[in-house]
């Protein structure tokens, strides 16, 4: 997921437990959606290029052969329309977000695909799956490390930025 603003994070009264809470209750159904929507970018999207192969490489993905882009007019996101507005209080706004990444399924906005930063940026969030084991294992942690510290101030996001613009 690409953030191009990183100042908009506003944790809101939720933060404490309710809002953990409800994302450790929904995490099966976050994972079933993960696991359908990177299956169908499987299916549809295409193999990396050579050069996207070799910053697959650079930035630690063990299976670059696994990988799949798909260009997309808007980036998909899980629930409903009520969902969004609290997904983009907290810095997930779907106009915003550039990239998606489920783990070897790469989902790109059209007018944004051809940025290579971008998509090293989603790679750095492959090789990061790989690292957690599974779709819900990195999930889980990137979520409530986004719910704790924000959006940008998260690890793992923070590694992705840091490795993708290197
Ligand atoms: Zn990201």
């Amino acid at each position: 997921m690409t953030p191009p603003d990183l100042s908009s994070w506003n944790p809101g009264p939720w933060r404490g437990w309710l809002l953990p809470a409800a994302v450790y209750l929904a995490m099966p159904w976050v994972g079933w959606w993960a696991w359908r929507v990177e299956r169908r970018t499987l299916r549809e999207g295409r193999p990396l290029f050579t050069s996207e192969w070799a910053a697959a490489v650079r930035v630690g993905v063990r299976h670059p052969e696994k990988v799949r882009i798909l260009a997309v007019e808007e980036i998909p996101m899980p629930g409903l329309g009520w969902m969004h507005l609290i997904a983009a209080r907290w810095g997930f706004d779907r106009r915003h977000i550039g990239g998606l990444c489920l783990r070897y399924g790469i989902i790109l906005r059209r007018d944004l695909a051809a940025q290579p930063v971008i998509m090293a940026h989603e790679l750095v969030h492959t090789a990061q799956y790989e690292r957690h084991g599974s779709l819900t294992g990195f999930l889980r942690a990137y979520l409530f490390q986004c719910l704790r510290h924000g959006y940008c101030n998260a690890a793992l996001e923070r590694e992705a930025v840091a490795k993708s613009t290197a």
